[in-house]
């Protein structure tokens, strides 16, 4: 098998041909080997960053940005992204403040983007 793709490690964004025979993955086209390792993962076990909101009460903002910790499995996407859509977190929040543990099993949490401050009363 045959594939093309382009490397998303580095912003060189290199274009990468890709040889599956059986086990083997041969790479060409990266111009370093973080490109032949995410050939090798994209086509084995893609993952990604996942980066999102949540809504935020008590805050002078109504979005909260927040990320996984870590890259999760593709296939994860779709589940993680049902659950951030019925989170409802309140300030104060601090940067890196896990918002939900092991989101939808996939061994990465979900933490929080940036610090937000209870809203001042006026
Ligand atoms: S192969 Fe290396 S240089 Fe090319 S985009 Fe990937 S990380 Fe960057």
């Amino acid at each position: 098998m045959n594939k093309e793709m382009i490397c998303i490690v580095c912003p060189l964004s290199c274009h990468l041909n890709v040889t599956q025979n059986n086990d083997e993955i041969t790479v060409s086209g990266n111009s370093c080997p973080r490109g032949a390792i995410y050939a090798q993962k994209e086509l084995t076990h893609p993952t990604r960053m996942l980066t999102s909101t949540v809504a935020i009460a008590n805050a002078g903002i109504q979005l909260l940005p927040v990320k996984t910790s870590q890259a999760i499995p593709k296939e994860k996407m779709k589940d993680v992204m049902k659950i951030i859509s019925k989170i409802h977190v309140s300030a104060p929040i601090k940067r890196e403040d896990i918002i939900v543990k092991n989101i939808a099993q996939s061994g990465a949490d979900l933490i929080a983007s940036r610090s937000v401050s209870i809203k001042k009363r006026t």
